[in-house]
């Protein structure tokens, strides 16, 4: 079995403390969180690195990292399809208001053409 313990919840390193002569042991950090006493070492160990709750949290929080990385890449993309999408957009809307402004300046023409001839 492991001699390793986790680090506390506040983050910091904690040690294993032995009272009334090795008889209890107990896991704690400076910050004032231990575990209760247990009369093995190694009890008190496992009792402080079994954390379910926290493992599970850790994996969804990684879970949920990984998740928002792919969002981010999918929003980069889309962005980049809809600034190239909107950028062809105006260019069609350039292109055919050139186009419109042309016909107008043909139909004035037109027109003072047909009033000349009158
Ligand atoms: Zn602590």
């Amino acid at each position: 079995m492991s001699e390793e313990l986790k680090p506390c919840l506040c983050g910091n390193n904690v040690s294993i403390h032995s009272y009334y002569g090795n008889v209890w042991y107990k896991v704690k950090c400076k910050c004032g969180i231990r575990n209760k006493a247990y009369k093995s070492r190694q009890d008190a160990i496992n009792a402080w690195n079994n954390r379910p709750i926290e493992d599970s949290l850790r994996q969804q929080v990684s879970e949920l990292i990984r998740q928002k990385m792919h969002l981010e890449v999918k929003v980069a993309r889309l962005e980049k399809e809809t600034d190239a999408a909107l950028r062809q957009h105006i260019d069609d809307l350039i292109r055919r208001n050139i186009d419109l402004e042309a016909k107008v300046d043909r139909l004035e023409k037109s027109l003072s053409e047909k009033d000349m001839d009158r």
